[in-house]
Order: C-alpha cells, then structure tokens, then sequence
C-alpha cells in the first residue's frame, strides 16, 4: 500500500483505541505536523457569486506531496486515511487549518465562507461534530462562517447516521452543501430530509448542459429544484464562458470552477482580485 509508509509518520496505527479521543486529539496534532511541514498542506478554490462575479467562498483542498511517491490525489490520500483509521483525525486538521487560515483572510479584509469536505466515515462518528464546533470556539470564530461538504455518492449507505450528524452539525450553527449532487444514489426523498444550505451540481452536469438540449433541461431542472427548496445554489467545475453564461441565465447563484480561479494557495487567494468579470 503507497501511503501507509507516509501515513504511518503522523499516526502510529493501532497503539490505542483511535476512536479514543486523546488519540484522536494527538493524532491530530501529528496530522497538523504534518500540514505544518508541508507534505501535506490546503489549498483553495474560490466560490464566486455568478451575478456580480464577487469571491463569497472558497473551498479547501487536499494536497499531498510524498517524498517517496510524489504528488498523490486527494481522493487516494483519503481513502489511504480512512483505511488507517486516520480520517478523523485528517477532517479536524484540515478544519483547524482553515480556521487558522479564515483569520489571516480576515486580516486581510476578506470575509468569506469556508468549505471543508468531510469523508462518510466521519459521520459514524457524532462527537466529531462537537469536537469540530469546539475548534471554531476556540478561535473565537463563528459556525456559520464554516460549511461541510458531504458527497452525494454514500449518503444513502447509512442514513441514519448521516442525518443526525447533519442535524447535529446545523444545531451547532455549520452550514452543509450536498456535493456532487445528481452523481449518487440517493433518493430524492432522501436528499428532501437532509438540513442542506447548498447543493452543488456536479461537474458532469455542468459540462453537458450546453451540449445538449437534454443536458440543458437535466441543469435547468437540477438548478430550479435546488432553488425552490431553498437552498444555495452552485454550479461546480464551470470550466468555459459558455457554461458559466448558462448557469447564470438558469438562475445559479454561485460558481466554482478553472473558469473563475483554481485551487490556489493562501496567499494567492488572498492576492487575487477580489472582483471578476462574470462571463
Ligand atoms: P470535490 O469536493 O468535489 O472537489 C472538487 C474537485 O474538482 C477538486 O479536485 C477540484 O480541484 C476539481 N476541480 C475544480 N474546478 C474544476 C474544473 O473546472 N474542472 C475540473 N475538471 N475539475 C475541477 P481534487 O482537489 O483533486 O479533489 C478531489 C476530491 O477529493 C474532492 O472532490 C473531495 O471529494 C476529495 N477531497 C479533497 N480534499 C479533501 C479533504 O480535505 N477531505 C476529504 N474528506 N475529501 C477531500
Ligand atoms: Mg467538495
Ligand atoms: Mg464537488
Ligand atoms: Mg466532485
């Protein structure tokens, strides 16, 4: 397995309980280490209000460059996490990090909301979401200025658990965006009883709609579904002017994507212009 040997460096497997939460705090800080030496570090990708084309949000990313293996996707370094019983560990770090990295935002005069994304394996776990709120707490920072992502994709798998952490979550003030949303399995009945802020429309959409007069209905109907039920509504790898006019004339609020800016660095994202042209 690539990353076990790297994994190992910032959590000694299967020493203690993990799910005891000591360990769970002193894997943490090793998880941080790690972040803090800079194999494993975030970058982030701006979320843009499709109207007036001003950054309202940015999304932190995964992004990991091992000595041995080189540049691994994020997707793999979580998996890799999750099978080392790490995960918990790893969404706290990250979270602890873009608190820290929320504040030298402000600093520099920029308010906006940031999203983290949390793995399935993370909403077994209830105490996570206190421990999360305690972390935002400590900063003196506030729930609403922080958003959970949660893939569509497993939702169903386990779906008492995902709705009390999500209830939990709201309860402590988190926002909670439904990622790659039209890709999973879940039930529209499902997906109805989910205490969401925002739905993301997934890059699959995104790039059909202009292909396509199907295409267009399926990101027209997945737009206006998302509005109606209140929810903030954002168009995810808009890669072209010709996507981005579409998913504004459809009525989406936000856009993410290479077309307005890529997962950037802190400082870069703090040096980009805070205004862009919206098509
Ligand atoms: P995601 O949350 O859906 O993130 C969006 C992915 O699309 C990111 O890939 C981003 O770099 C990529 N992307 C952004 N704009 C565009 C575009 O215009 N076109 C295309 N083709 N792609 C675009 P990335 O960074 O490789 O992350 C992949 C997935 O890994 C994420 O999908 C997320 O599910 C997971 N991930 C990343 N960081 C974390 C993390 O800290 N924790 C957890 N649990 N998962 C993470
Ligand atoms: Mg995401
Ligand atoms: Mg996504
Ligand atoms: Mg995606």
């Amino acid at each position: 397995e690539p990353l076990s040997e790297a994994l190992q460096r910032y959590h000694p497997v299967g020493q203690a309980s993990p799910r005891d939460s000591h360990e769970i705090r002193l894997s943490s800080d090793r998880v941080l280490a790690g972040l803090g030496a800079g194999s494993l570090r975030l970058v982030y990708q701006p979320k843009v209000d499709m109207q007036d084309g001003s950054l309202v949000g940015a999304e932190a990313l995964l992004r990991w460059q091992d000595a041995e293996h080189g540049y691994v996707p994020a997707p793999e370094v979580i998996r890799a996490a999750e099978s080392a019983n790490l995960i918990d560990a790893l969404t706290l770090s990250v979270l602890e990090r873009t608190v820290h990295d929320r504040a030298a935002f402000l600093r520099a005069g920029i308010d906006i909301n940031i999203a983290f994304n949390v793995s399935m394996h993370n909403l077994h776990n209830l105490a996570i979401i206190d421990q999360m709120s305690e972390i935002v707490a400590a900063a003196r920072d506030q729930p609403e200025c922080f958003t959970l992502e949660v893939t569509e994709t497993h939702l169903m798998e386990d779906r008492a658990h995902v709705l009390e952490a999500l209830i939990r979550s709201r309860l402590h003030g988190f926002k909670v965006a439904i990622d790659d949303y039209g890709t999973g399995a879940a039930t529209m009945q499902f997906l109805m009883q989910l205490p969401s802020t925002e739905l993301k429309i997934d890059r699959s959409f995104v790039a059909a709609a202009p292909r396509s007069e199907q295409g267009r209905v399926l990101f027209q109907s997945a737009i206006e579904l998302g509005i109606r039920l209140g929810q903030t509504v954002i168009a995810e790898g808009v890669e072209t002017e010709v996507e981005a006019r579409l998913a504004r004339e459809l009525g989406c609020h936000l856009g993410q994507g290479y077309f307005y800016g890529r997962p950037m660095e802190l400082d870069e994202l703090i040096a980009w212009t805070p205004t862009h042209p919206v098509e």
